[in-house]
């Protein structure tokens, strides 16, 4: 998972990028990185790091320009630290260009060695560099496609290198004098487009517009690729399929509900899912209890619902940071009780459902269940607004190995008893799919083992 931003036409672009992709923070924290053009040249920052934290006003200074993109990142293949941080800078035939890229490549293998017999050279381990490295070897325009003029040096250089990977990207070029923005034919990671006067914004998420006071304009389609130059703007269908696949789990999880993609309001979708739960469950309690925050908004479709009032009976403190202090076993649960803590004067004596969003190694859960027992709760039970976790994702997502997924090992009534809770329900992968518009255009392989691109072989981190 990892969030992305581009800006043309705009002065100190480096600014708007450094807010743009602030917002896109929650999609990953590992590291960050803005890169800058003035027309004349690319300069790059890049640290490991929270944005904020991270990026110095020292560091702005060496950064100024109108077009920049941006980017934060939660690394899925490739090592951790910052040799894999993007921006990306690579000289190619076509001058230096810079890329972000959300997603997961799943022919890396394959297509370095086919790079390494040209005698183009890969110089990070990261999926994202063939995206560039792929830009010296070939042309590719296909017959459908009429070129603008000033498009005919460099899009059949990028038109190659986006037809020979497979898998998942939503990514940014940047030329020297333009941004070239692409996203895969089955759309599995977002990216929109949004408008701030002269400028023309792309972000992983709407949320970055809003704190730009840009508007979004639209999505960049499946198999879409932009052109934004001095000219304008050039779109171009490189892909042409019917087949959708853009991952749902966005929905479930990872995107801010505040934010709008896949033709969709986040927070509709989530709360949806919390009716949809609720809507197959039969349970009788006192109170309904977000787990914070991924779980609030399904707990208020859920409280809504059923009529059973929400209450915050467990509280996020949101200043916890890393610590070095090892917790001795006593202190076993510090790490979920320095984020997550409950709230007694509504938890006391009360049949209690608190709701997650998901349930993936089930630990968390575990410790959560204990936390509300101990402060009273006089019955806990478990409810999850997703389908159990049943595989990997190979398309960008950081999620463990199938042996770490807890419902790969245990039944659900052993899980119940693992982590506690006097009763254990998820949303059903039909009632899921009912949330979405249209469940045919996603991915939900995570939960239904089924597969939308066969995962040849893929730079993915096994944890
Ligand atoms: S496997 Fe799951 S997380 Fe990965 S793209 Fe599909 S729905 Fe999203």
């Amino acid at each position: 998972m990892c969030g992305i931003f581009g800006i043309f036409n705009v002065e100190q672009a480096q600014k708007y990028a450094f807010y743009g992709i602030y917002a896109l923070q929650h999609r990953g924290q590992e590291s960050v990185g803005i890169a800058v053009s003035d027309y004349e040249k690319i300069n790059v920052v890049k640290k490991t790091g929270l944005v904020l934290e991270s990026i110095s006003p020292k560091d702005m200074e060496t950064l100024n320009g109108n077009i920049a993109i941006a980017h934060v990142r939660y690394s899925t293949a490739g090592d951790l630290g910052s040799a894999n941080a993007q921006p990306l800078l690579r000289k190619t035939s076509l001058g230096p260009v810079a890329l972000v890229h959300n997603g997961n490549l799943v022919n890396y293998n394959t297509l370095k060695a086919q790079l390494q017999e040209k005698g183009i050279n890969l110089y990070h381990t990261s999926d994202s560099e063939l995206l560039l490295a792929l830009l010296d070897a070939e042309e590719y325009v296909p017959e459908h496609i009429r070129l603008h003029p000033e498009d005919t040096t460099l899009l059949p250089k990028v038109f190659y290198a986006l037809s020979k990977v497979k898998g998942a990207y939503s990514v940014i070029y940047m030329f020297k004098d333009r941004l070239v923005v692409a996203r895969d034919a089955f759309g599995f990671r977002p990216l929109l487009v949004g408008r701030l006067k002269n400028a023309l914004l792309f972000a992983s998420e709407s949320c970055s517009f809003d704190i730009l006071g840009a508007q979004l304009w639209r999505e960049v389609k499946p198999g879409e690729v932009i052109v934004v130059d001095k000219k304008g703007i050039r779109s171009y269908q490189l892909f042409q399929q019917e087949k959708k696949a853009m991952c749902i789990f966005e929905f479930v999880y990872f995107s801010k509900p505040e934010s709008y993609l896949f033709g969709d309001w986040v927070y509709k979708v989530r709360k949806a899912m919390g009716i949809a739960l609720a809507k197959e469950d039969d349970i009788i309690a006192d109170i309904v209890v977000p787990v914070p925050d991924s779980g609030l908004v399904p707990a208020i479709g859920y409280s809504q619902q059923k009529g059973i009032p929400l209450e915050l009976g467990i509280i996020r403190n949101h200043y916890v940071g890393r610590s070095f202090i090892e917790p001795t076993q006593e202190l076993r649960d510090i790490k979920v009780l320095m984020k997550l803590n409950p709230n007694r004067a509504v938890l006391e004596g009360k049949r209690v459902v608190v709701i997650d969003d998901s349930l993936v190694r089930g630990t968390t859960s575990k410790k959560i269940v204990s936390m509300l027992r101990r402060a009273g709760a006089k019955e806990v039970h478990l409810r999850i607004a997703s389908p159990p976790v049943v595989g990997p994702c190979y398309y960008g997502i950081d999620t463990p190995t199938k042996e770490e997924l807890i419902a790969n090992r245990f039944t659900k009534e052993e899980i119940q008893k693992f982590i506690g809770a006097d009763s254990l329900k998820y949303l059903s992968l039909e009632g899921l799919r009912g949330c979405v518009k249209d469940a045919n255009e996603f991915c939900d392989a995570c939960f239904s083992g089924v597969y939308p691109v066969a995962y040849e072989d893929t730079a993915l981190r096994i944890r």
